[in-house]
């Protein structure tokens, strides 16, 4: 009787003992397949990494014990260091980190990162949950570009333009009064196209556009926005720029324009701009408002002969110095 209570026990042990290999064999195996990548970390290195984390890294699974894997992160790795170490004290991070590695191969990839306490017989291990994101984040990228772009010129559209603008209307910039906008439109652009086509039409807005993105980029000290708002019309958005080097600015633009041949299948030609510019003053109270000052601008540069610089000036007087014709 007393032995048959032993050997219950005893396979009972065993059985309890053999259901818990089969778990962990089980947990070993789900952990091992799941599309997450994971670590598991010491402060010294990684001492376990499941296959995705592997592919992620591009190392050899068993490989990656013993690397640590602040070593493959070319980007936020304090953040990611600080999200550890939180960690390793038991807290966890609200907010996962996204970051850059570097795999074993070279390639580079984004990652979410998040990283919590793991209890690990009593030594201060953290596990790590790598999310690859880097196709997400392309395809977001991709459509980023493709909902602010102008398709054919490739300066920002009018509907980010103007959010940027109404956006900069409510910031501090516009407190300071450092808010400016040029609108520019082709002279004549409709004889373009009557004598030399469409497509060199095309060619003469792709290579405004260019003349004005080559400004733009030497004017490193100057925050500017330029877009297509429709047609043969663009912008220039100024932020944080004195007046006197809006005019500059809009000044080079209009004589770069102007020198600059547009070479096309039927042709090379050259064009000209006229160029409405508003500063933003305290009684502007919408960025709607400055663009209409701008336009009215645009119309007294066209009234006044094209190819030259107005502001507006109070009654929109042509800016003497800043015209040419
Ligand atoms: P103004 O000096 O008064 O601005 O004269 P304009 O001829 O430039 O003005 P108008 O508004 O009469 O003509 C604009 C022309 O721009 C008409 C339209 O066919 C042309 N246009 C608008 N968008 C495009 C485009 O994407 N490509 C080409 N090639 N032409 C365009
Ligand atoms: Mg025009
Ligand atoms: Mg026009």
């Amino acid at each position: 009787m007393f032995l048959d209570e032993d050997h219950e026990a005893l396979e009972a042990a065993e059985l309890t003992k053999q259901t818990l290999v089969d778990t962990q064999e089980r947990m070993g195996i789900m952990l091992d397949l799941m599309p997450m990548g994971l670590l598991i970390h010491t402060r010294q290195g990684i001492i376990f990494g499941n296959q995705e984390a592997a592919r992620l890294l591009q190392v050899p699974q068993e490989e990656v014990v013993g690397k640590h894997f602040l070593d493959f992160l070319t980007t936020h790795a304090e953040e990611a260091a600080k999200q550890m170490e939180e960690a390793f004290d038991g807290r966890i991070s609200v907010e996962p980190t996204e970051a850059e590695v570097r795999t074993a191969t070279g390639q580079a990839r984004t990652i979410k990162l998040i990283a919590g306490a793991l209890p690990w017989e009593g030594n201060p291990v953290v596990q790590l949950l790598l999310q690859d994101i880097t196709d997400l984040k392309s395809i977001q990228d991709r459509l980023h570009f493709l909902a602010v772009t102008d398709e054919l010129t490739g300066a920002f559209n009018r509907r980010h333009a103007f959010t940027i603008g109404h956006a900069l209307f409510n910031g501090p910039e516009a407190a300071a009064g450092k808010v400016a906008l040029a609108v520019l439109d082709v002279d004549h652009f409709k004889r373009v196209n009557d004598t030399y086509g469409h497509s060199a039409g095309d060619a003469a807005l792709k290579t405004l556009t260019q003349s004005i993105q080559e400004i733009i980029a030497a004017e490193t000290a100057c925050e500017m926005t330029f877009a297509r708002v429709g047609g043969e019309e663009f912008m220039l958005l100024f932020a944080a720029t004195e007046p006197d080097r809006v005019f500059e600015i809009c000044e080079r633009v209009r004589r770069e324009i102007e020198q600059r041949p547009v070479l096309s299948m039927a042709g090379t030609f050259r064009i000209t701009v006229s160029i409405g510019v508003a500063l933003k003053n305290e009684k502007d109270n919408s960025f709607d408002v400055l663009f209409s000052n701008a336009d009215k601008a645009l119309y007294a540069a066209k009234s006044a002969g094209r190819n030259r610089v107005c502001r507006d000036e109070p009654k929109s007087q042509s800016r003497r110095g800043l015209t040419a014709t």
